[in-house]
């Protein structure tokens, strides 16, 4: 049974990381329409039993409409938003999302080794509690920069709780090994994908991406496209996904 649904909005995204896992750019294409979005979460929530959804892309608030899109899956699921949080530097999007929140975003920081890109994301934490939306940290770690991860992840522990962290392992090159991961948090239980020792797909989890294709990990290949953009078209593409591990590819 499918609970966690992440959709992609987009792979539209003005950062461009090198390292990006669905190659958005500035030249990324949008598909998917606002109101498709929301007619496919809401069959999926209303038939399907999901409750939760996530938005996520390319960039999510740089994706016109995601607003819409805010308001009518708020009330119906817990929903989160995943964003690199630099449309929020804009006052025009924190302005929106006074007035359309979802439950929870994450920011992803993805060089803990980058000054300005983490004093950044530690603002955006306070903004974004005070609009009264949980804030939460995604931390991409490289293996090479497990020194700089150590501190950036002692430092937010100071703004947020342990489950408000995501240790997010680098995939494809320069993937930490989870001896690596754990050695951020000096120690301490933290939060990272459930495959961390071994790929699994997830079972209560599903990814659907910009492109409408379908997996249980946004990182493997094998995805299956939507037929129909509704559950039963999400059962029957899941059914025909052949699963392969992102271990087996590289960028
Ligand atoms: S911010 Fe996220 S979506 Fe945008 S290019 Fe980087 S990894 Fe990809
Ligand atoms: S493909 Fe496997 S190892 Fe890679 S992120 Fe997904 S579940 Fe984890």
């Amino acid at each position: 049974m499918i609970e966690l649904l992440s959709i992609d909005l987009s792979n539209y995204c003005s950062k461009q990381c090198p390292f990006c896992y669905n190659h958005s750019t500035r030249n990324g294409n949008t598909i998917w329409e606002p109101q498709e979005v929301i007619g496919f979460a809401i069959d999926c929530i209303k038939s399907g039993g999901v409750k939760a959804v996530s938005l996520g892309g390319g960039e999510p608030f740089e994706y016109e409409g995601v607003f819409d899109i805010i308001d009518a899956l708020y009330p119906l699921c817990y929903l989160s938003v995943t964003s690199n949080g630099l449309p929020l530097q804009n006052d025009e999007t924190m302005n929106c999302l006074k007035a359309h929140k979802p439950d929870k975003i994450h920011i992803t920081i993805h060089r803990p080794d980058n000054e300005s890109e983490v004093d950044r994301v530690e603002h955006q934490m306070d903004q974004i509690s005070a609009l009264g939306i949980k804030p939460g940290l995604n931390l991409l770690v490289g293996a090479d920069n497990v020194e700089y991860a150590k501190v950036v992840y002692s430092r937010f522990l100071k703004v947020l709780k342990p489950d408000q962290i995501i240790l997010v392992p680098q995939r494809f090159s320069n993937t930490p090994t989870p001896k690596q991961l754990a050695a951020v948090t000096l120690g301490r239980t933290f939060q990272s994908p459930s495959c961390l020792l071994k790929c699994e797909p997830p079972k209560n989890f599903c990814s659907v991406s910009w492109d409408k294709n379908v997996n249980y990990c946004s990182y493997a290949e094998g995805k299956q496209q939507l037929q129909t953009l509704d559950y039963k078209g999400l059962m029957l593409a899941l059914s025909k996904v052949r699963f392969v591990s992102c271990e087996t590819q590289s960028v």
